[in-house]
């Protein structure tokens, strides 16, 4: 495992996020990737989560040349909760104790309820739905910690606007952000108490890779012709309300964001 430092911003003190420890799953692309480039801009030292390897050892370098003060690419899948519970030791030992946890990997599959590959059902709910769980529980008491210790302490969901907005032939995936909205309610009432601010950020059109293995015909369609009605938003952009919402100070949650392109309504 290779840590990236930047031995001249070894011990930031400017940036609004200096000295933060953040985490982000599915950092290897889309708006994970552009989170984690917002945050390092901010000044905390990153984590990146994500399966593809090469592509986490690629952003920790261009992170660490841009000035970030470390990045550790922890290669690892979040359905698999020994594999987050060792990058969360690793993150530890690595950075310190992290206190900014982007829950943000995901897949989004489509198709016709009565034909579709109910794998592709399984897929969302385990990456969307229980590797968002495992990636929260697996940090909660080191978020729950720096509350206690007077610090900022956030965990962030990224949701869709999906969970609310019906698309034909997503509505599992839909269900998955659905979930996530009311999950996030729920931890926001038993962690608010205690410091820790949750947040749902739900995008909406977003040009990633996100649906490039979508099997169905017609899902693929409904997803390029959204992508093609009016500018989409980057991944930056999203990263950069992340950002913002992190930066505020600790008895400020900005709870909930729902960031569209401005022709999206
Ligand atoms: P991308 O496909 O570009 O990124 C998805 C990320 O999730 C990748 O880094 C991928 O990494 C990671 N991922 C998928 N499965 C796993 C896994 N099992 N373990 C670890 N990481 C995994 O799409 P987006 O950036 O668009 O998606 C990011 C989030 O934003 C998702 O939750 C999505 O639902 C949400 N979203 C996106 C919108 C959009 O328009 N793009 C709109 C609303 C919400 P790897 O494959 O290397 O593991």
């Amino acid at each position: 495992m290779t840590t990236h430092h930047n031995p001249t911003a070894a011990h930031p003190t400017s940036g609004p996020l200096a000295g933060r420890v953040a985490v982000v799953t599915g950092a290897t692309s889309g708006i994970g990737a552009g989170t984690a480039r917002e945050l390092a801009a901010g000044g905390a030292a990153v984590a990146l989560v994500g399966r593809r390897a090469d592509r986490l050892t690629g952003l920790a370098a261009e992170l660490t040349e841009a000035g970030a003060p470390a990045a550790l690419p922890l290669p690892a899948d979040v359905t698999d909760p020994a594999a987050l519970a060792r990058a969360a030791e690793a993150v530890r030992a690595e950075l310190g104790r992290p206190d900014l946890v982007v829950a943000n990997a995901g897949v989004m599959l489509g198709g016709a309820f009565e034909s579709t590959d109910t794998a592709e059902w399984d897929r969302m709910l385990d990456v969307n739905l229980r590797g968002l769980l495992t990636t929260g529980r697996v940090f909660a008491d080191d978020l729950i910690a720096a509350a206690a210790d007077g610090g900022p302490a956030d965990l962030v969901h990224i949701g869709s606007v999906a969970s609310e907005v019906v698309f034909p032939d997503y509505a599992v995936y839909g269900a998955t952000k659905a979930a996530v909205a009311q999950l996030s309610r729920n931890l926001r009432a038993a962690l608010g108490p205690r410091g820790v601010r949750v947040r749902t950020v739900e995008p909406g059109i977003v040009l990633t890779e996100l649906g490039a293995d979508i099997s169905d015909q017609r899902a693929r369609d409904v997803l390029a012709d959204l992508r093609t009605a009016f500018r989409s938003l980057a991944p930056e952009d999203i990263g950069a309300t992340v950002a913002y919402a992190a930066a505020a100070p600790p008895h400020v949650n900005i709870a909930e964001m729902v960031v569209v392109p401005t022709p999206q309504g």
